[in-house]
């Protein structure tokens, strides 16, 4: 019985005020990136595996969204104008090969 005789911490709720969002600027902040340069400055590049992929996004290369499921990256500028965190918080989500044609 691996489930029944854990106790329930009050320490996590099972509705915690931080939003999946929260989570997930943890992980990129702490992930592995990298830095790649377009014309518009220097980015940090993410990539987003397929499992992890839990919602849509709209492509800023092509517009189109980003279906659930599919492995694509996350970039944001690395020398942008704002705060670390402000650039990350306007992060976007790319089609690996829309972000791969960006000039
Ligand atoms: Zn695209």
């Amino acid at each position: 019985m691996p489930r029944s005789n854990r106790p329930r911490s009050r320490r996590t709720p099972d509705r915690a005020p931080a939003s999946d969002d929260a989570l997930d600027l943890d992980r990129l902040r702490s992930g592995l990136k990298r830095t790649e340069v377009k014309r518009a400055g220097a980015f940090s590049v993410q990539s987003v595996s397929a499992a992890a992929a839990v919602k849509v996004y709209s492509c800023p290369g092509c517009r189109a969204e980003v279906p659930i499921g599919q492995a694509h990256v996350v970039a944001w500028r690395a020398d942008g104008p704002m705060s670390d965190d402000a650039e990350l918080a306007a992060r976007r989500h790319w089609h690996s090969y829309c972000w791969r044609m960006e000039p």
